[in-house]
């Protein structure tokens, strides 16, 4: 029977997997983690909005009806496309088609020595690091005298002023400014500076103009305060420096850095370059044809964020979500109409729109021909991410999470773990 390998079960992989559930192909899906993560909603974790196992499922669970798939915890480490031969970590296996969906990491744009100092949001693990720091900030600046020192713990600076960054820092607004207010006794912690970085001259650039500017007047309202234009230009523990277009620095002393400002594709997606002999975009993302195999390898598929498909815009698909369950849901056919004999059309992208919270109650989205925004963009966010979750008693969770943390401006989850305290340290620093 023909073998389908996916690697990767995050949007594309695991739609892939899904829509080929009455074909008559063995699939074997391998990912490095064992869930399936929602990553739309990880910034609601690095907030405390929801918990780890609210946006992630376990992929077996998923997939536990369907008979054709068989489910690989592993890592894929390199790849020999003459013998049709995958090369995980510890084990190897052949594949007749090779669907390759794994995604990207945290961009650091040639400076990865900034990663330890200002984490980026890309796994459940970034997400409780940044949990875990955003809450010690406030923690630590209760035991300081008012100085420069307790101002750089109330100081909170996010790069990138795209969806992800705008997520961020608005949650971090509801957090000063509602979540703990009463809860300490020598800071108020709506005093908090929060800043927005970004280098072009509008959030959500991406968006129509007139909803960046809805941003970012809901972002002035939760207090956050927005520097367009303003490139990073060194990162060390305790300060950022910025540049402006017209040359001027800026340093920016604050304790709790976060990076929202570009992913890249990951290890794997290299060594498919490498082997394959296709050169990689500056992201590191391949280049793919009309039907998403990689050139002159016609049964190799590269999907979701790691695919560079040029063929439908002037730019390259962007890495969204929706991309990627598209182009799943594409490949999946395409195996199908192939393995007939037949050929299929190039892979078409429908363009459902985009959307982006703003802190509580506000969001903005574009539907088609709809520009939303306010509290009427933000009922349209939270019922189309609930449905997106995968699983329904996640849908379920979810729900009564938001009606919750919405009627009581709480934020349950926000514990902090991974690692025990000195609390001399706390003191001291
Ligand atoms: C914080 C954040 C917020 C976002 N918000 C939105 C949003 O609001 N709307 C939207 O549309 N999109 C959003 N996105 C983008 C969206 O999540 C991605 O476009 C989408 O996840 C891409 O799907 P994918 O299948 O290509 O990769 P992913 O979903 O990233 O899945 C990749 C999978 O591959 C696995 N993997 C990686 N390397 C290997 C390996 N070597 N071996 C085995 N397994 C491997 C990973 O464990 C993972 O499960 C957001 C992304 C982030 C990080």
């Amino acid at each position: 029977m023909h073998h389908v390998v996916i690697i990767g079960g995050g949007f594309g992989g695991l739609h892939t997997a899904l829509s080929l559930r009455s074909s008559p192909v063995k699939i074997t899906l391998i990912d490095k983690r064992n869930f399936h993560l929602f990553q739309p909603l990880l910034y609601q974790v690095a907030t405390g909005g929801l918990s780890p196992a609210n946006i992630a499922a376990p992929l077996r669970a998923i997939l536990k009806h369907q008979k054709n798939v068989t489910v690989w915890l592993g890592e894929a480490h390199g790849i020999e496309p003459k013998t049709n031969t995958l090369h995980l970590k510890d084990d190897s296996l052949t594949y007749d088609s090779l669907v390759v969906a794994t995604g990207g990491e945290n961009a650091y744009f040639g400076h990865p020595e900034w990663e330890s100092v200002a984490p980026g949001l890309k796994t459940i693990e970034d997400a409780t690091r940044i949990r875990k720091k955003i809450l010690l900030a406030f923690e630590k600046a209760e035991r300081l005298p008012v100085g420069k020192e307790r101002t750089a713990y109330l100081t909170f600076v996010v790069i990138g002023g795209g969806p992800t960054g705008v997520e961020l820092a608005g949650a971090i607004g509801e957090i000063a400014h509602h979540t703990l207010r009463h809860n300490f006794r020598n800071i108020d912690p709506s005093e908090a500076q929060i800043m927005l970085i970004e280098g072009t001259d509008r959030v959500l650039s991406t968006y129509p103009p007139e909803l960046s500017e809805r941003a970012l007047q809901s972002l002035h309202r939760f207090g956050i305060q927005v520097l367009t234009n303003h490139m990073v230009t060194h990162i060390q523990p305790g300060h950022v420096q910025l540049q402006t277009d017209a040359n001027d620095r800026i340093i920016m002393y604050s304790h709790t850095i976060l990076w929202a400002a570009g992913v890249q594709s990951g290890t794997f997606g290299l060594a498919l370059a490498q082997a394959t002999q296709v050169q990689p975009d500056r992201a590191g993302r391949l280049p793919v044809e009309p039907d998403l195999s990689l050139p002159a390898h016609p049964n190799i598929f590269v999907i979701g964020d790691l695919a560079h498909f040029n063929h439908q815009l002037d730019a390259p698909l962007p890495g969204v979500a929706p991309v990627a369950i598209q182009q799943g849901k594409y490949i999946a056919k395409h195996i199908r109409i192939h393995l007939k004999g037949k050929s299929l059309p190039a892979f078409k992208y429908k363009d459902m729109g985009a959307m982006a919270t703003v802190g509580r109650a506000s969001a903005v989205a574009v539907i088609g021909k709809w520009k939303l925004w306010g509290f009427v963009g933000w009922l349209a966010w939270l019922f189309i991410h609930l449905m997106q979750l995968v699983e329904f008693q996640n849908r379920v969770l979810v729900f009564f999470q938001w009606s919750w943390n919405y009627l009581t401006r709480n934020r349950a989850a926000r514990l902090i773990t991974g690692g025990l305290l000195d609390p001399k340290k706390l003191k001291k620093t």
